[in-house]
């Protein structure tokens, strides 16, 4: 008799009948997890990634190519970076974490760089936790360049790899982050930052993973430091970033990815997402998992092309933004929202049902009033500039010459 099949064993193989025979899983890597965290509520990213599906691959198929990848020009550039910010044993690196997150502490004049090669992603892991061990022991500065760390995932370990760790003389370990985007007056583009810091705080789940393995805890600070250049210079300038509201939301996104046989259960008999499968098929699989589309999967996932045309189809108000979409309550659709705008449908207590109604009215208002006004008979833009101030004036543009425009 075989042996009976545990969860763990029945969720691997359902995993893989989803993936499609003879198709090998892709790891997951820190940029897949954190992206997790950007679309915590999409069903269909959590199997996909779950089943170790390739995405990129995946959208190639259903005939709507992602749009992700750096250039050659990018790659070599940032590569360059990181190199000048590492240089010299890492004394500048070393200098900002310093600086930025642990000035109290002796400044770093010799840093260790341990050794960190070893065969395989489970070798350098290992090699990886023995170095960080070692240096927390000495209690000196010590650079760890391009660790391996290793993260649990719904029962697999994704292996993962941040550009440097540092262990501070009190035995606590940053993580650091090196990116080829402009620091400009000592702030960067958010969304990039935002993104950064999701991916830093995978990289902080996975050093509190070797941290608690160790007999006296070290701690793992949840404030990493984003490493950019200085305005339009190739000279490395940093930021504290706290990930720490990240850091929760990817574990929590982590713990629901140990769900995803409950998702699998929902699925049809028989789907698979194997890339070699018609496309009528495939794109049958894909849509039997709810999605959430956002504009933000535009930057995050592979699939973003084919879940905003599918999303754009059903007149999702979701397509427009997660903001206005949580302003509408119940109405999801934009069929929904004229309907209750135009007083054909929806609850008039509903607050945002009156919100529409109102701004309907203002809207029909407006129309009806520029109708009668002096501009009906030609568009605005064909006025005299002179006529339009006069205009101003007109409707009670009290502002004194000079004031600020608001
Ligand atoms: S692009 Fe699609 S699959 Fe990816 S996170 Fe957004 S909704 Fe989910």
């Amino acid at each position: 008799m075989p042996p009976p099949r545990t969860r763990g064993t029945a969720l691997r193989h359902r995993l893989a009948e989803l993936r499609g025979p003879d198709v090998p899983a892709k790891a997951l890597d820190a940029r897949a997890l954190a992206a997790l965290a950007a679309n915590p509520g999409c069903e269909r990213r959590a199997i996909l990634d779950g089943a170790g599906v390739n995405k990129a691959v995946l959208a190639d198929a259903l005939g709507s190519p992602s749009a992700f990848g750096q250039s050659q020009f990018a790659f070599m550039r940032g590569n360059a970076f990181e190199a000048r910010v590492k240089a010299d044993g890492g004394a500048e690196l070393l200098r900002l974490v310093h600086e930025k997150l642990d000035a109290a502490a002796e400044p770093p004049t010799r840093a260790r760089v341990p050794e960190l090669t070893a065969v395989g992603p489970e070798g350098r892991a290992a090699r990886t936790a023995l170095a960080l061990r070692e240096a927390t022991e000495a209690a000196a500065w010590t650079l760890l360049d391009h660790p391996m760390l290793a993260l649990d995932v719904a029962g697999s370990p994704a292996f993962l790899e941040p550009d440097a760790v540092v262990v501070h003389p009190d035995g606590s370990w940053t993580v650091v982050e090196i990116k080829s985007f402009p620091m400009l007056d000592g702030s960067a583009d958010p969304a990039k930052v935002g993104a950064a810091a999701r991916q830093s705080a995978v990289y902080v789940l996975a050093l509190e993973e070797v941290a608690a393995r160790l007999e006296s805890v070290p701690r793992v600070r949840t404030r990493v430091l984003l490493v950019c250049p200085k305005d339009f210079s190739n000279l490395p300038t940093a930021s504290a970033v706290d990930v720490r509201k990240q850091r929760a939301v990817t574990s929590r996104q982590l713990a629901r990815l140990t769900r995803i046989e409950d998702i699998a259960d929902t699925l049809p008999e028989g789907t698979c997402f194997a890339p070699d499968r018609p496309t009528a098929e495939l794109t049958a699989a894909v849509e039997s998992v709810p999605a959430t589309y956002a504009p933000e999967c535009l930057a995050a996932c592979e699939l973003a092309f084919h879940c905003r045309d599918r999303s754009r189809a059903s007149g999702a108000v979701t397509a427009l933004g997660r903001s206005l979409r949580a302003e509408l309550g119940d109405l999801t659709t934009i069929d929904e929202v004229l309907a209750a705008a135009h007083g054909e449908a929806g609850d008039p207590d509903d607050p945002a049902v009156a919100a529409l109604r109102r701004a309907a009215e203002l809207r029909a208002e407006a129309l009806a009033h520029h109708a009668e006004g002096p501009y009906s008979d030609r568009g605005i833009l064909d006025a005299h500039p002179d006529e339009l101030r006069s205009r101003q004036g007109v409707l009670g543009d009290a502002r004194p010459e000079g004031a600020p425009c608001r």
